[in-house]
């Protein structure tokens, strides 16, 4: 699903140049769920946005579904974003004046959708996070899980290929982490592929897999033995 080799960015600064990836060879297949881990500016969110296609990398090759992300124009790159990728953000993203169900649609109004197809689907997603009871809630109406949870559904809506999820339990508590992961885990059993950064050992112990970033490479890439679940974290 996601092929990446010897991938480097670097950030300007100034007259000098900040090296923050430094060739990462990573691969992610079809279905799996890998924690992204490592310290705060080890550049766990500076790959996932060139995962995300929200940035570029100065060298390297990747590839999504078979496709060379490499020179897209904007257009392309925002039609590609929207149809391949689903976003969830530790700060969660809503709009603020949306009900939960509009804020699931959005990402549909955007793809032209009617209206009415729009809203079937947005209460599909909401129900599968376990939120259909709350659709007319505005986020201020909901906890920091359920928030997450509708940021989750909204994600899922326009069915995209591959989640990525930069500290999604960065703002919750952690029963309300465990609790979301939960959900995480769940998704995944139905076949979505999920890529969740995270500097936090319990939550990357809920992945299938870790990959371990520091300083800008990967040190180690293993499959979890005994994945973590909500009943025994
Ligand atoms: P992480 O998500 O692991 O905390 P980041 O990828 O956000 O790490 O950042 C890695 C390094 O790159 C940090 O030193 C950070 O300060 C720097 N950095 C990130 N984004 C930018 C930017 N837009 N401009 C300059 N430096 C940046
Ligand atoms: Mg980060």
């Amino acid at each position: 699903m996601i092929e990446i080799k010897n991938l480097h960015k670097s950030y300007k600064m100034g007259s000098n140049a900040l090296h923050v990836l430094k060739g990462i060879d990573f691969n992610v297949d079809d279905g799996e769920l890998v924690a992204i881990m490592g310290s705060s500016g080890s550049g766990k969110s500076t790959l996932l946005n060139i995962i995300g296609m929200l940035d570029v990398a100065d060298e390297g090759e990747y590839i999504l579904d078979g496709i060379p992300i490499k020179n897209l124009n904007e257009t392309k790159a925002a039609n590609y974003r929207n149809k391949f990728l689903g976003f969830i953000f530790q700060s969660f993203n809503l709009i603020n004046y949306k009900t939960a169900l509009e804020n699931v649609a959005l990402p549909l109004y955007y793809q032209r959708m009617p209206r009415k197809q729009r809203q079937e689907k947005a209460m599909k997603y909401l129900d599968q996070v376990g939120l259909k009871e709350w659709s007319h809630h505005l986020p201020s109406e909901l906890s920091g899980g359920q928030k997450q949870r509708v940021a989750i559904a909204r994600a899922m809506v326009a069915e995209p290929k591959v989640l990525l999820a930069d500290e999604l339990t960065g703002a919750l508590d952690s029963t309300t982490s465990y609790e979301v992961m939960d959900l995480i885990q769940k998704i995944n059993d139905l076949g979505n592929t999920i890529l969740v950064v995270t500097h936090e050992v319990d939550i990357a112990h809920m992945c299938k897999r870790i990959v371990y970033l520091k300083d800008g490479v990967i040190i180690k890439d293993e499959k979890v033995k005994q994945v973590k679940a909500l009943a025994h974290v």
